[in-house]
């Protein structure tokens, strides 16, 4: 097949991959309108979805990797159409029938999960180094809480004090948890990537584990792992609790059981991670936790559902941005406008994009950025 083929093959294939909402979207543009990356790059999902119902799709095209899924345009949508499915339908064209090929730094990641379970490639009995000396314990089937730190925060050097510090917090709270080994990447990433061969791979080993382990209670700091195991594990017979930090943080501070008495000076910004506000609805849980560290939060502009997107959902992460493109740059920017001396967030994503960036606009002597977790630890 020809990278630009008008035939009807072409739109079957995209139906079977899971296109078949195609035919629901009217044209009106408004996707293209909300897309964050109409400020940076030249990419219009209108366009992509009318070149896909008449088979013009270019399979080879950078543009079928931009959307980071950051569901802006799904809430506007005004057909309902479940555009990051679309998205999603175009990119298991590319991969699970090999029509084209991924973008490099994609394909690395994605043979790191496949050997290693994870993207970085690490070997999996590293998994829970982040913790050592801590004391935490191996989870057993009468605790309550299994703790899966995202695979930035287990394998990250300059991401392990996320996980660090919420074990910290959980331990001052007298939550009864632990940690597992042999745990997998969740896969998310990997689906939204068009890998879903991959991600049932991944998906699987874990939902085995839980199960062997008598895990019921999860608490993950990845909203993107969040998503996951909430929304796609039961489709494979994984049902379990799953709480985000931020989450169990407030619920810990509204029963008692966290007393902050360390109180945090100072303005504190917040960035609402795509996948713990749009697609969760979780706005209030870490502005309220900001609010019991005692600093004083300042809103960035814009905020909570229309909070513009790191750039790193969709397998964008494993992706390289020209720097002039990277939304987290002007991300940054508002947060600085703001006047705060802290960025706090509440995903390893969010949280990896803008420390990067920090370091790129000589704004990390000035301005620090941290996980909620950390914000909490410090105020304990
Ligand atoms: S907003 Fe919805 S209906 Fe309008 S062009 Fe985009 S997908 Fe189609
Ligand atoms: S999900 Fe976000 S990045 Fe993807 S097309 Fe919609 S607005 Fe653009």
């Amino acid at each position: 097949m020809t990278a630009k083929a008008p035939f009807q093959e072409v739109v079957e294939l995209i139906k079977e991959s899971g296109g078949a909402a195609l035919a629901e979207c009217f044209q009106c543009g408004t996707c293209s309108a909300t897309c964050p990356w109409r400020d940076h790059f030249s990419f219009l999902p209108r366009k992509m979805f009318q070149e896909a119902r008449m088979g013009l799709t270019d399979f080879e095209s950078d543009a079928t990797w931009r959307c980071v899924t950051c569901n802006k345009c799904v809430q506007r949508c005004p057909r309902g159409v479940p555009i990051i499915e679309l998205m999603r339908a175009l990119r298991r064209s590319v991969i699970g029938m090999g029509i084209a090929e991924a973008p490099t730094a994609l394909s690395g990641a994605l043979r790191n999960l496949s050997a290693a379970g994870n993207p970085m490639g690490e070997a999996g009995e590293n998994r829970n180094a982040w913790a050592e000396g801590l004391g935490v314990k191996a989870f057993n089937a009468s605790t309550e809480y299994l703790l899966f730190p995202c695979c930035y925060t287990a394998f990250d050097p300059a991401m392990k004090n996320v996980g660090r510090s919420t074990a910290g917090v959980l331990s001052a709270a007298g939550v009864d948890f632990g940690i597992l080994e042999g745990i997998s990447c969740c896969g998310e990433s990997v689906r939204k990537a068009g890998d879903e061969e991959l991600f049932k791979q991944l998906a699987g080993v874990n939902i085995q584990l839980f199960k062997e382990c008598g895990v019921r209670k999860i608490v993950v700091n990845s909203p993107h792992c969040y998503h996951t195991l909430v929304n796609e594990y039961p489709e494979l017979d994984g049902r379990f609790e799953i709480v985000h930090t931020s989450q169990l943080m407030a619920q810990l501070v509204d029963q008692g059981r966290l007393p902050l008495p360390s109180a945090i000076t100072g303005k504190t910004t917040y960035h609402d991670p795509c996948y713990l506000g749009r697609h969760s609805g979780m706005y209030d849980e870490p502005r309220r936790l900001i609010a019991a560290s005692g600093a004083e939060l300042v809103e960035m502009e814009p905020a909570r559902a229309d909070s513009l997107c790191c750039g790193g959902g969709g397998g964008r992460i494993w992706m390289e941005t020209p720097r002039s493109e990277r939304f987290c740059e002007e991300r940054l920017r508002q947060a600085a406008a703001t006047g705060a001396d802290t960025l706090v967030t509440a995903c390893p994503y969010c949280l990896s994009n803008f420390r990067d960036t920090a370091l790129n606009q000589s704004l990390s002597e000035k301005f620090s950025v941290i996980d909620i977790s950390e914000l909490i630890a410090r105020a304990l």
